[in-house]
């Protein structure tokens, strides 16, 4: 049974059981969010100890080498003496700057960091209040000063209940970011690009699609954005515009019930997608929002043909309460 060392004290951790577990388990408690190795809201440092591979997965190689993890998919064979990530660099603060709702559920945050702040259009930021910690994707471009995010109202849910019912203009707000690789690579402008979301998985969409035609893509973009019924689809003016100033792109909104929308569909999103391209050879995928209909996607597109590393993929995981 492997020992963490934490602060000067020792705690047994089980087979099998992670660092973050563990360490609940006896009470001591960490920032951590998705726990799923995903947000990186769980980053720690290793002192001491062999750090498995799966811990360090998604962290730039800069942090790997010096010894940072996620505590949430670290599960030790051996004994490892920890720390707490330094936060520094990570921790940013920032000022709400407009709020307004995209539709009944969904509101568009925007805010002001107070430094600014290197991302790329469509990584995510964690959004702190209180000791909640959620991750949100940004839909904005860096040269747009402003970062642009879609919050979808969760019942009971402590952080979007919060950025709903009290959240306002000008009030303060901390985050930790920015992380993740679901964004817009330069390099191959002719390369057709897939984009795929369901709710607000559209945010990370709209800032690679915008981020794709502010270098220049040439290659044909095709966004598709699946919703439950028509009332879960938001901004589709501003993307039939999108679609109508620029001749590669097309976008089609799509509801899983009730009618189709226009110059839309009806049915599971993923049919909806290989209906449409059936060959996904060559293609590039972005596959963002819910995580069983994304992980259903990865699937799908690459048995269509697209290269595995072509495919990228924002899960919105969630923790079951
Ligand atoms: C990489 C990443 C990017 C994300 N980007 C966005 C984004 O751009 N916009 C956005 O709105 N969300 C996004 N999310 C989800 C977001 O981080 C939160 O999980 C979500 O806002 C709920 O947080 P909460 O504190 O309000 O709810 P919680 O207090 O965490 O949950 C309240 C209850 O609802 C359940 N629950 C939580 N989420 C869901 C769900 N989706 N479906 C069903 N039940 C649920 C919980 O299990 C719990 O019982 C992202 C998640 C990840 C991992």
């Amino acid at each position: 049974m492997p020992t963490i060392v934490y602060e000067e004290r020792a705690y047994a951790c089980e087979a099998g059981e992670s660092v973050l577990d563990c360490l609940m388990r006896y009470g001591v408690l960490l920032p951590s969010s998705c726990q799923n190795g995903v947000c990186q809201t769980c980053m720690m440092h290793a002192i001491d100890g062999d750090i498995p591979e799966e811990a360090q997965k998604g962290l730039k190689d800069t942090l790997k080498i010096q010894g940072y993890f996620l505590a949430c998919v670290c599960k030790p064979d051996d004994d490892m003496e920890i720390r707490q990530a330094d936060t520094e660099g990570r921790l940013h603060e920032g000022a709400v700057s407009a709020l307004d709702r995209l539709n009944a559920s969904v509101v568009r945050l925007r805010l002001r960091p107070k430094n600014p702040l290197p991302y790329q259009a469509g990584q995510f930021i964690n959004l702190i209040h209180q000791n909640v910690i959620r991750s949100y994707s940004v839909a904005s471009l860096p040269q747009e000063g402003e970062l642009e995010l879609h919050i979808k109202l969760v019942p009971d849910g402590r952080m979007s209940s919060w950025v709903h019912q009290e959240l306002q203009v000008d009030d303060p707000i901390a985050f930790y970011g920015p992380a993740g690789d679901c964004f817009y690579v330069p390099g191959n402008r002719d390369q057709p690009l897939l984009l795929v979301g369901t709710g607000t998985g559209l945010a990370p969409l709209y800032g690679i699609l915008r981020d794709a035609i502010s270098q220049g893509h040439t290659g044909a973009i095709h966004l598709f954005h699946g919703s439950l019924h028509l009332d879960g689809l938001y901004m589709v003016d501003v993307l039939q515009q999108l679609a109508a100033d620029h001749d590669n792109i097309r976008y089609t909104p799509c509801v899983l019930h009730g009618d189709a929308p226009a110059g839309g569909a009806v049915g599971s999103i993923d049919d909806v997608v290989l209906r449409a391209i059936p060959d996904l050879a060559g293609w590039r995928a972005y596959l963002c929002g819910d995580p069983e209909i994304v992980r259903k996607l990865q699937g799908r597109v690459f048995l269509a043909g697209a290269a595995m590393q072509e495919i990228y993929a924002d899960a919105f995981t969630f923790t079951p309460h």
